[in-house]
């Protein structure tokens, strides 16, 4: 057990509001995969429709090569952690991670077992005759946790599993729960707002937006290899350059921005055709314009600083593009130059960090619309 697959899933309620749309992808048996995306985009409904508790109004979703439509939400072998701890608070933790087995009529000795095990797995097995409302908002999660282990779910749903932790605890929260699934073996699918989460505990984040997936695809390929203007937009900062691409070779183009001209890497964009070239803001590199310049980059803008901002780790550099774009790079807090306002610079990044993208008929900030 088992991949998940959907196929063509639509989900509309009522008349018209199609919470998702036309969701096509896989999730292999044992993958840990996180979806993000601005609130409203569909994720719960996603998580819903895996489960079970509401049926796609098109298309199909198949457990390895099972379709799901007849089987109910008890058969799928899911579990779900949510933010808003669904454990029963007037029992004991011990009581709360035996109720899966107990309503399902296993034998005393195997509840026993199960309940044992699970909650040495998720580290609370001193706590079990404790009750929920003496326990630390971690505990909760664990309770929670024990209880899908105990009931020997196969496939962890989790919905803002960490909203309610403070940020410490939650990054910790973060390596114990990739920790727990993947020794489990357990499939885990994570809804999270917090994106910094996903690229940190999972093996594959989908991104989605008014209802469709975007990109699905491992952390390192949405920060490296976004094949979506949306995933540059919203996984991370970038800034986008329009420009018109004047050549285009095997692995590079060139990009008329402005009066200059810069390379980028070649996305499949043809010669002549109107693009935004997205450069995260981590990747862009400033260098003073002097005599011997040349140092950093060669592969730059003109441009004219506006303000060279300390943002405790990093500092933020606005600067106005000659063609007057104002863009910003994140730079080291601890870079040794200081920007001054109005001074003149190159603003470079290395070509193959880039991803040129048709300009949007509609615009940018249309097009990035959530
Ligand atoms: P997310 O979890 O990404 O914030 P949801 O999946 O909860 O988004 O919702 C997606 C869209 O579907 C939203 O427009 C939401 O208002 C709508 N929606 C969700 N559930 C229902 C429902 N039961 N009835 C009507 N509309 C719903
Ligand atoms: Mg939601």
């Amino acid at each position: 057990m088992s991949d998940i697959r959907f196929q063509h899933v639509t989900k509309i309620f009522g008349r018209k509001v199609e919470a998702v749309k036309d969701l096509s992808f896989i999730i292999n048996d044992g993958e840990y995969v996180s979806l993000i995306g601005p609130s409203g985009c569909g994720k719960t409904t996603a998580l819903r429709l895996l489960a079970g508790t509401i049926l796609p109004t098109k298309g199909q979703i198949f457990f390895d090569d099972k379709h799901m439509e007849n089987v109910s939400i008890q058969d799928r072998n899911i579990g779900f952690v949510f933010q808003h701890f669904a454990i029963f608070p007037h029992m004991t933790v011990w009581e709360n991670v035996a109720y899966g087995p107990t309503v399902r009529g296993r034998h005393k000795k195997d509840i026993e077992s199960l309940v044992e095990n699970a909650l040495k797995s998720v580290q609370i097995s001193s706590k079990a005759e404790l009750y929920p409302p003496t326990l630390s908002a971690p505990d909760w999660q664990k309770t929670a946790l024990a209880r899908v282990l105990a009931s020997e779910a196969r496939i962890l749903l989790l919905d803002e599993p960490l909203g309610a932790l403070d940020q410490k605890i939650r990054e910790e929260f973060q390596v114990f729960l990739r920790d727990l699934v993947k020794r489990e073996k357990l499939t885990a699918i994570h809804v999270t707002h917090d994106q910094a989460e996903a690229l940190t505990i999972s093996d594959k984040v989908a991104v989605m937006n008014k209802g469709e997936l975007i990109q699905l695809g491992s952390p390192t390929d949405l920060i490296y290899n976004p094949n979506h203007i949306f995933t540059s937009f919203f996984v991370g900062e970038s800034d986008f350059l329009e420009g018109v691409v004047i050549n285009d070779e095997e692995k590079e183009s060139e990009v008329k921005i402005g009066q200059s001209i810069i390379r980028t890497h070649n996305t499949g964009v043809s010669k002549g055709k109107r693009v935004a070239v997205a450069v995260r803001r981590e990747f862009f590199q400033l260098e003073k314009i002097t005599k011997d310049a040349d140092k950093i980059t060669n592969n730059y803008i003109n441009g004219t600083i506006i303000q060279d901002q300390f943002l405790g780790l990093l500092r933020r550099v606005r600067v106005r593009l000659e063609n007057q774009q104002i863009i910003e790079a994140k730079i080291h807090a601890k870079y040794p130059i200081h920007f001054n306002e109005n001074e003149s610079v190159k603003v470079g990044f290395d070509s193959s960090l880039s991803r040129c993208f048709d300009y949007p008929k509609e615009g940018i900030i249309a097009a990035l619309e959530m």
